[in-house]
């Protein structure tokens, strides 16, 4: 493995490229990686990005981010085929006629998208969330708008309980998120009454409910960071994020909330990205993401979103 990772290494300075890498790739992928991090701040830290190609390890939608940030550099997926099921789960064209109906009955609103969709999805939007920043922006939507959010229901709902903002929402979900087991989870804090739970916004209402810290990945370590005493976690997010906080906090023990039908919950789509995947992108130079048409008006959503959100007035989409 030494050999393939400083393979790695040696293409990473051939080709002038930068790896980036989401908490919920293996641990060896974020190991080699020049920046691990959440949807957000990867999506900050591609536009700082120095060298001109990007090795995004991370599933689809989250490269082309990237891209859409980046029009002039390389970006490079290891797997065109990571997706989201989260994001399937709102269809472009689906959400296009939901739009247009809603209009037809006259109601005022504003789209607000969690950054798991598509970018034809981000075009038909006003505003691209990530867990990191939706409280923030729900805000900034004017109160006599109503709002559509897609297409995560369980964040939308966790986001009408903690802005009091009540929401039109998408019925989709992540494979991942949706299953965890509440009877399991009430197991385990039966047997470690001092565990602290950590929930992702994603998890339905009857995992949250049984957690002490609802949050991004982002911001569970930071809520993390502030444990001085050894403390036992139990955390509800994709299991991968185990190897990053006890990494960061090794005073710590985590332990995975179980899902219904496995001990650990892992994304199959993250799964696809493979050390040997990394090497063969920056070896042949794909598979590589392409600008499409759509980019453009989902470039202007994404740059007032995350990087310079600015008010926007009724029926901009
Ligand atoms: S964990 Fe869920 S939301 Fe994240 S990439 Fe996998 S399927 Fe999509």
């Amino acid at each position: 493995m030494q050999d393939l990772i400083d393979e790695i290494a040696d293409l990473k300075i051939k080709n002038n490229a930068t790896i980036l890498a989401h908490y919920y790739q293996e641990g060896e992928i974020q190991d080699i990686a020049d920046y691990a991090g959440d949807s957000l701040n990867l999506a900050r830290a591609a536009t700082k990005v120095q060298t001109s190609t990007i090795v995004f390890c991370g599933v689809h939608f989250m490269a082309e981010t990237a891209k859409i940030l980046n029009p002039e550099k390389r970006v490079l997926l290891p797997d065109l085929k990571a997706g989201c099921s989260l994001a399937d789960s709102c269809p472009a064209d689906k959400l296009a006629r939901y739009q247009e109906m809603l209009r037809i009955n006259g109601r005022n609103f504003q789209t607000v998208t969690y950054i798991n969709s598509t970018a034809a999805v981000k075009a038909l939007s006003d505003w691209v969330v990530t867990s990191g920043n939706a409280e923030a922006i729900i805000h900034r939507v004017p109160a006599d708008q109503e709002i559509l959010f897609v297409p995560d229901r369980h964040l939308g709902q966790y986001l009408q309980e903690i802005t009091g903002r009540k929401m039109i929402l998408w019925d989709g979900a992540c494979m991942v998120h949706e299953i965890f087991s509440v009877g399991d989870l009430l197991v385990l804090k039966r047997k470690m009454p001092g565990a602290v739970t950590l929930a992702h916004p994603e998890c339905p209402a009857n995992i949250r409910e049984h957690s002490e810290f609802v949050g991004g990945t982002e911001a569970m370590v930071k809520h993390v960071a502030g444990f001085a005493q050894p403390t036992d976690f139990l955390v509800a997010t994709e299991a991968n994020m185990m190897w990053r906080l006890q990494k960061e906090f090794p005073r710590h023990r985590f332990h995975p909330v179980p899902g219904i039908t496995c001990a650990c919950n892992k994304c199959p789509h993250m799964g696809r990205n493979t050390l040997e995947k990394v090497r063969d992108c920056l070896l042949y130079g794909r598979p590589e993401i392409e600008w499409q048409p759509e980019f453009d008006r989902a470039r202007e959503v994404l740059q007032r979103s995350l990087l310079n959100p600015e008010p926007v007035g009724a029926g901009a989409v």
